[in-house]
């Protein structure tokens, strides 16, 4: 016989024998006390023998024969139901007839089985041990609630101790954690200073009754969330049970109460505890993490934000020490710890768990820091148990946070999950702030820029309004205080600024120029849009250029004018020299020399009159020329020259009619340089070709030669002031870098260009276009 099962119960089993043959009674009693310690045997002789003997505590189960005096076993089975201590779980009826109609009434009566006379020992001991196992499979729960933690605790109030008592077995037996209370007063003290996970509410209880208890349990947030059941006597009015229930009691039992039925209730109620505390906590921990998220989110200093984080973890999690330590950009471990205690943490194996975690990404539980080859704490650790894990920034390892506790097993795999939730927040924390520390930097060396800037640097929306005017832009305006957010003000002299602004917005390209300021100044402005729509502005100073330009324009104004007239003299006089007297041949000499020197001279004065003409801008006459007409007198006047070099000059014109609207003497002077550029640089019995002709409303003036043609890295500067080209072919030709400087100005002053394309060796192009002037303007001018 297998007793294992029984005897390790806590309680006995209580077995009711009842037969009104003595004999038979004690017979089986005596052999079901040998099922072994766990099993008590009750035998009666009668019905009421029965009833009286199981007074105060239940049975778990009964045999009874059905044929006794007084009482059938069918009604004593019937009062057993609604015995408060609970009705048996097992119950079996003994008769020596299977009398008709038996069975319907004893499955009514929820019995387990009509066994037929004659019932031995041995057959007995094997229904009561197979009652004893299958009892013991369904009275337990089939998964053990919260297997791993404490025993859930029940309050048992009630100032009945018979009530206590039984209660105290059943729910023992249950294997719960059991506290007591007699009156409504101690109920609520034990509730608020034991926490249990339920609580067995009797209703009539001296000091506070049952409804008073329920209520003030309901109003107290500690433990209002803690379930209640009642239990009622049965002669209570429905309507009370309704009041119970409106009070917040979870479930209601009417005594006497079913053994089993109170137990289902119990362990639903718990069940449903269970996962509401796994909500509330969640919860909690969502709040939580939106808290942590808050306070993170108030900073941007990086060692603030650790701080936060490790002292937030240690008090969510209750640990004892945390640590963080994050891998600094150079490379250098940055330690921050926070403890509650005075414990200090160390890490035996730090890098090996860098390592692991770098690599799996995952954070670890360490529940026994000393046997866990992963830790390995030394003898005289007081650290136990810990929770490692990473804080990713982006999918690189910023750091590790790590606490520590001093009970071994402290830490849980929730943990780790809440954890893990802290430290990506962190890192998110941390990241946003070393995103915030880079920003601030680039701020502030763009804030000493612009502080620093002599140009006055302006940002504007595209609405015109200004956003943003460094210190040199706050000196621009001297009649009015220029104000963020408004516009520049209009009709106040500042006009040309604003329609170059207007210019650049509309075409949404860089736009520059000069402006001439209300106060005399002259900056010179550079007006580029930005993506995001509205421009900056950048004002550069140039009053003080265009002052020294004026003065070096009238110097050379008044020097070359006042310099002409006696070139003009010394010229006119060397030409007459030979003419007075016979000369000899090295006076000859002397006065070419003479001859030459002044005309490059006086090149040099009218050139450069032209310049000072051109810069002090003065105003073009605005006349219709031929320009048909123009480069036939161009190529008569300098026929003799070409031939001198023996080259051949020539001219190519279309049938079209070419007039443009300008300076004849300012063309003619343009076109004078070209061709005379081309006869200087093309050597004796070279070519020139003069080209007019028209390209839609364009007329393009040609001219080309085969003479030495320009060096590719030349090409480029060519029409700069002064520039000359220094080569071996060119060498000793005479001039002053001047001429196509002029032919640039003067096609610029007719709203035209020039453009120059050449081989070396090969010859030059030149080619000058102008714009063709219609009709209708050319008959206005000529009125
Ligand atoms: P320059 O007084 O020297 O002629 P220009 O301004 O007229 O000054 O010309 C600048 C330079 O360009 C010249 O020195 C010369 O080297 C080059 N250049 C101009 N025209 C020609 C050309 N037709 N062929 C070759 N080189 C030329």
């Amino acid at each position: 016989m297998n007793t294992q099962a029984l005897t390790s119960t806590t309680n006995p089993v209580r077995i009711l024998v009842v037969d009104d043959h003595p004999n038979t009674a004690s017979t089986l009693a005596r052999a079901l006390a040998q099922l072994g310690a766990g099993v008590e045997v009750i035998s009666a002789s009668s019905g009421k023998d029965a009833l009286d003997k199981v007074k105060t505590s239940g049975v778990d189960i009964l045999f009874t024969d059905m044929i006794m005096p007084e009482m059938t076993g069918l009604e004593l089975i019937e009062k057993l139901q609604n015995h408060p201590g609970g009705r048996p779980s097992y119950t079996y009826l003994v008769t020596a007839y299977d009398v008709p109609g038996l069975k319907v009434t004893a499955q009514r009566l929820k019995v387990n089985e009509v066994v037929v006379k004659p019932i031995r020992p041995e057959r007995i001991c094997q229904i009561a041990t197979k009652a004893i196992e299958e009892m013991k499979l369904t009275s337990q729960p089939k998964k053990p609630i919260a297997p791993s933690r404490k025993k859930l605790k029940i309050l048992v109030a009630d100032d009945k101790p018979d009530n206590i008592t039984l209660l105290i077995r059943y729910l023992d037996f249950e294997g719960y954690e059991i506290v007591t209370a007699v009156n409504g007063l101690e109920t609520l003290e034990k509730v608020r200073a034991e926490l249990p996970d339920l609580v067995l509410l009797d209703i009539n209880m001296p000091h506070k009754d049952g409804f008073t208890v329920l209520g003030e349990i309901r109003d107290d947030p500690l433990v209002q969330f803690i379930p209640v059941i009642i239990l009622t006597a049965a002669r209570l009015d429905p309507s009370e049970v309704q009041f119970g229930l409106n009070l917040g009691a979870d479930d209601y039992v009417t005594k006497p109460f079913d053994r089993h039925e109170l137990m289902a209730r119990i362990r639903t109620k718990l069940r449903v505890k269970e996962a509401e505390d796994i909500i509330r906590s969640r919860n909690r921990e969502l709040n939580l993490l939106y808290e942590i998220g808050k306070e993170l989110g108030a900073h941007t200093d990086t060692n603030e934000l650790l701080t936060i984080v490790l002292r937030r973890s240690v008090e969510t999690l209750g640990a004892i020490s945390g640590s963080i330590l994050v891998t600094n950009a150079d490379n250098t471990q940055l330690k921050k710890s926070f403890s509650t205690s005075e414990i200090e943490m160390e890490i035996p194996k730090l890098d090996e768990i860098f390592a692991t975690i770098a690599e799996t990404h995952q954070g670890l539980v360490i529940s026994d820091t000393r046997n866990d080859v992963r830790w390995q704490a030394g003898e005289m650790n007081k650290l136990n148990s810990a929770v490692i894990v990473p804080m990713f920034e982006r999918n690189s390892l910023l750091g590790l946070l790590v606490l520590a506790h001093e009970q071994a097993g402290y830490f849980e795999s929730e943990h780790l999950l809440l954890l893990q939730a802290i430290a990506s927040q962190a890192a998110i924390a941390i990241e946003n702030a070393r995103l915030y520390s880079n920003m601030a930097q680039e701020q502030r060396k763009l804030a000493a820029v612009l502080q620093h800037a002599a140009e006055a640097i302006l940002l504007l929306d595209q609405d015109g309004r200004l956003v943003l005017l460094n210190p040199a832009g706050e000196k621009l305006f001297t009649d009015y205080e220029a104000k963020l957010g408004q516009p520049l003000a209009r009709v106040r002299g500042y006009d040309t600024l604003i329609k170059l602004l207007d210019e650049a917005r509309e075409s949404n390209m860089a736009k520059s120029g000069e402006v001439a300021w209300p106060d005399q100044r002259t900056f010179s402005v550079l007006i580029t849009p930005i993506d995001e729509g509205g421009c900056v502005v950048i004002l550069h100073d140039v009053t003080l250029f265009k002052t020294l330009e004026r003065v070096k324009n009238e110097f050379l104004s008044t020097t070359t004018h006042d310099l002409k007239n006696p070139i003009g003299i010394i010229m006119g006089f060397t030409d007459l020299l030979p003419k007075a007297g016979p000369l000899n041949q090295a006076q000859l000499g002397f006065v070419k020399q003479i001859q030459s020197a002044s005309e490059n001279m006086n090149e040099l004065v009218q050139n450069l009159l032209q310049f000072a003409k051109i810069d002090m801008g003065i105003e073009l006459k605005r006349e219709s020329v031929d320009l048909n007409n123009l480069v036939k007198e161009i190529v008569d006047e300098f026929q003799p020259q070409a031939q001198i070099k023996r080259q051949k000059l020539q001219l190519t014109q279309g049938k079209d009619e070419l007039v443009v609207l300008g300076d004849l003497l300012q063309l003619k002077q343009a076109l004078r340089n070209l061709v005379g550029n081309a006869i200087k640089f093309t050597p004796e019995t070279g070519a020139i070709d003069l080209s007019v002709e028209k390209s839609l409303a364009e007329a393009l003036i040609c001219v080309k030669d085969s003479g030495y043609g320009i060096p590719a890295e030349d090409l480029p500067f060519v029409f700069d002031r002064f520039y000359r080209v220094y080569n071996e072919s060119v060498k000793g030709i005479e001039g002053n870098g001047l001429g196509l400087a002029i032919v640039k100005s003067i096609s610029e002053q007719h709203n035209g260009h020039i453009r120059v394309e050449s081989e070396l060796g090969k010859g030059s192009l030149f080619t000058l276009t102008l714009p063709i002037t219609p009709n209708k303007l050319l008959s206005a001018v000529n009125v």
